[in-house]
């Protein structure tokens, strides 16, 4: 059994080499120029070569041709943008299936992914012969441990039939959130009733170091946030330290991305709000008072 895998960020790469050797002899990770290549966690790594002002999706005459050449069983891919752009033509070229948002991996052609707003779950089954594509989201192999050698290999790009061609550069309007790799999370709901209230959860954050995450309530009834910051089935699964909610009532499609943290901490009104039911520590009160008190608080006995 043969595994590719392909991330960015250091965590993924890591928890998927790890997630890919439980089942694999051979575990090799594919590496974007973007890549953060972890030590000792694949036996060896592509380099994917991608010239100066070329999109990555560009590459994929050169992956498919990789896939075609070593035949791997399946691909375990992080889910960001570019990845998704490059496998998705990758996977059109070499014919293989493409199961996204997997959340378990009972083997290494086995899926399953969250259905009915996470209310059930659906099971999918690579088909032998070919390779399968599985995006995988984040702590779905939390006990596996990588390994390998690293052995580096250059792969050259090559020439796509047309290139995708970048007609604008600018900065982003809104939001800068990295929830996944983020240790403290303070996440707002509902509970929050005008825009302007952001600001004090916003200082709040700052003097704990902590991201601002949200509910669909907020992100897509409201688009007060952008959508890095909303957490869920529809958003990011997050492994914080600590996750504190604010006004939010702790639907199933909210907390099966959370219910990884570490510690949770909750304030709503409403003492029979299920969201206590998945918190280590609840205040059954309003947040417009514990919020300026946690701030002040906070300024009066800054973190180390
Ligand atoms: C297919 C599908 C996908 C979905 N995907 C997602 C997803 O990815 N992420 C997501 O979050 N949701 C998702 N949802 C929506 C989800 O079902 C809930 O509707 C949503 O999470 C509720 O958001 P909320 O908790 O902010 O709002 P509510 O459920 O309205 O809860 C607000 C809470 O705030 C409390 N509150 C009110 N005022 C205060 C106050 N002053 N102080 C303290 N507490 C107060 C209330 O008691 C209440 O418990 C999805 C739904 C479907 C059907």
């Amino acid at each position: 059994m043969k595994i590719f895998v392909i991330a960015e960020r250091e965590q993924p790469v890591s928890e998927l080499c790890a997630g890919a050797r439980q089942f694999a002899e051979e575990v090799d990770l594919v590496a974007l120029p973007t890549t953060q290549v972890v030590d000792g966690v694949a036996d060896k790594v592509y380099r994917l070569e991608v010239p100066e002002g070329r999109m990555m999706e560009d590459a994929y005459v050169a992956l498919a041709n990789l896939i075609e050449q070593e035949r791997p069983d399946a691909v375990f891919a992080e889910s960001s943008r570019r990845i998704q752009l490059l496998l998705g033509r990758t996977a059109a070229r070499v014919g293989g299936s493409v199961i996204s948002n997997v959340n378990a991996m009972p083997g290494a052609k086995e899926a399953s992914t969250m259905y009915f707003g996470g209310l059930a779950n659906r099971k999918y089954k690579g088909e032998d012969g070919t390779t399968s594509f599985f995006f995988v989201r984040p702590a779905t192999f939390p006990d596996a441990e990588p390994s390998g050698n690293n052995v580096e290999v250059m792969v050259p790009f090559v020439e796509p039939s047309y290139e995708v061609k970048r007609t604008e550069v600018g900065p982003r309007v809104k939001g800068d959130v990295d929830l996944p790799s983020a240790k403290r999370i303070v996440s707002v709901g509902r509970g929050i009733k005008e825009e302007k209230d952001l600001d004090m959860v916003r200082e709040l954050c700052s003097l704990i170091d902590a991201e601002l995450g949200c509910s669909r309530s907020i992100y897509e009834a409201e688009n007060w946030l952008p959508k890095e910051a909303l957490v869920g089935i529809s958003g990011s699964t997050v492994v914080p330290d600590l996750y504190l909610t604010l006004g939010i009532s702790g639907q199933a499609q909210h907390m099966v991305a959370c219910d990884g943290a570490t510690t949770i901490m909750c304030v709503n009104t409403d003492p029979y709000a299920l969201i206590f039911e998945h918190s280590d520590y609840g205040s059954k009160a309003d947040l417009y008072t514990v919020v300026p008190r946690m701030i002040e608080y906070f300024k009066a006995h800054p973190l180390k």
